[in-house]
């Protein structure tokens, strides 16, 4: 299968989507009138996840469980017979958790996945209900195939192709809509693993690549992809096309809209994206390739993070030094978020909670005298995303700039580092230039 028209559209519905089964319902019916064949791709419900989440990290608190369990029962009224086991499964794991505390990290994942599961069997019966021969399909089952790395795990396409094709071929030739689960597959070592929180958005572009589709539709109750974070600015729009790569900084910079992911294996194959509100059809973000001379310009905020300035005299002719630092604080288990440098200061950004480790990684450098370690000071990253930014340095407004920790670009997304008292009102700053007066 190859792309071409008889590939199936993959529509992907996200959690707030499944709150109201009579439109999702309508959305099929009208997807399957122009695409014959389709595939559904669901996330949990919502908070159902968040509920999982909570029950790991009370792993004893049978009391809080029952509350969770029969919470989530409540979400999945009328389940068919293969939906209720995996309700009972539920409690099982649940009971296993009280006994085996702490779990490890495949045992989380296991949990975690049940609320797709539960969506799938749900989703599909009220399609059923409706007429629609909707099967559910766990992906895991599928051979949807991930690494090893529990938790925040990456499909392996090549891995996943031929089972993925398979499996979805045979219900399709027998005229059923297949409902697969999101934010799950499978490790190489057979085991489940998830994609990290979202990753239902992935986990439906990796399968739209698998099988040859043109097209992708991730499917929000609310709002598509705007120019802001409506909450922050509420004169942001939405943003009717953008690039892969655009869509890719969106993501990486906080857009909470997609999962980072999302973005590479529909690249990769030619994958059209569309993000669209169900409320709203008209809404929608196309994701392709980039076009000459299309100005998009789009404002995020990463906070709360830690900046550290680690002052290094004559750093830059200390051979390997940025070397230095980034090992050190990977053997500490610390992820760099940004890193800004001039020839003796290093301003490093990091995400709070690895902080006190990282202070202990570089405590070494500064044993130096003239070294020394200012931080952890609390920062957001502001970020402007868009094809050819650079072009707009010259409309940067000082209440922007005002107070800003460091400053880091590329021809695709211009970052400020701002204390995060400031982040609202430099995001503010940035729309009005940049978004709205820069038409
Ligand atoms: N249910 C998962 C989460 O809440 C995956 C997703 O929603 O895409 O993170
Ligand atoms: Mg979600």
């Amino acid at each position: 299968m190859s792309r071409n028209r008889t590939a199936p559209r993959v529509l992907k519905f996200g959690g707030a989507s499944l709150d109201d089964p009579a439109a999702l319902v309508r959305d099929v019916r009208t997807a399957r009138s122009s695409a014959p064949s389709l595939v559904l791709v669901v996330s949990a419900r919502s908070r159902v996840t968040d509920l999982l989440v909570e029950a790991v990290e009370h792993p004893r608190d049978r009391r809080r469980h029952e509350r969770i369990l029969a919470s989530i029962g409540r979400a999945h009224p009328g389940l068919p017979e293969a939906g209720r086991r995996q309700l009972a499964r539920l409690g099982r794991l649940l009971g296993e958790l009280e006994r085996h505390a702490p779990p490890d990290p495949p045992r989380v994942d296991r949990l975690l996945s049940l609320g797709e599961r539960l969506a799938a069997h749900w989703v599909a019966a009220r399609l059923h209900d409706a007429g629609v021969p909707a099967v559910a399909v766990e992906a895991d089952h599928l051979g949807l195939t991930t690494d090893n790395a529990y938790g925040a795990s990456c499909i392996v396409l090549e891995r996943s192709r031929a089972p993925v094709r398979r499996g979805i071929g045979r219900l399709l030739a027998r005229g059923q809509l297949p409902v697969v689960t999101g934010f799950f597959g499978r490790s190489l070592e057979g085991r489940v693993a998830t994609l990290g929180r979202g990753g239902s958005d992935y986990a439906a572009s990796a399968i739209a690549a698998l099988l040859g589709s043109e097209r992708v539709e991730l499917v929000k109750r609310h709002v598509a992809v705007l120019s802001a974070d409506p909450a922050e600015v509420p004169d942001a729009r939405p943003l009717s096309e953008l690039s892969y790569e655009e869509a890719e900084e969106l993501a990486q910079f906080g857009a909470r809209v997609l999962h980072p992911l999302t973005i590479e294996p529909a690249r990769a194959h030619g994958v059209r994206i569309t993000v669209r509100a169900m409320e709203s059809p008209r809404v929608a973000t196309t994701i392709g390739p980039a076009k000459q001379g299309r100005r998009n310009r789009a404002i995020t905020v990463l906070r709360p993070l830690r900046l550290f300035r680690l002052r290094v005299p004559g750093g830059r002719q200390r051979p390997g030094i940025v070397a230095e630092v980034s090992d050190r604080l990977r053997r500490a288990g610390v992820n760099v978020v940004q890193l800004f440098t001039s020839s003796a200061l290093l301003c490093l950004l990091l995400e709070p909670d690895g902080a006190a480790r990282a202070a202990r990684a570089l405590r070494p450098i500064t044993a130096d005298d003239a070294a020394a370690l200012d931080g952890p000071i609390p920062v957001g990253l502001v970020t402007v995303i868009g094809d050819g930014v650079l072009s707009d340095l010259d409309r940067l407004p000082s209440e922007a700039v005002r107070g800003a920790e460091g400053f880091s670009a590329t021809p695709r997304a211009l970052s400020l580092a701002v204390p995060v008292a400031r982040c609202g009102a430099v995001v503010r700053a940035l729309h009005a230039a940049l978004v709205e007066a820069g038409r």
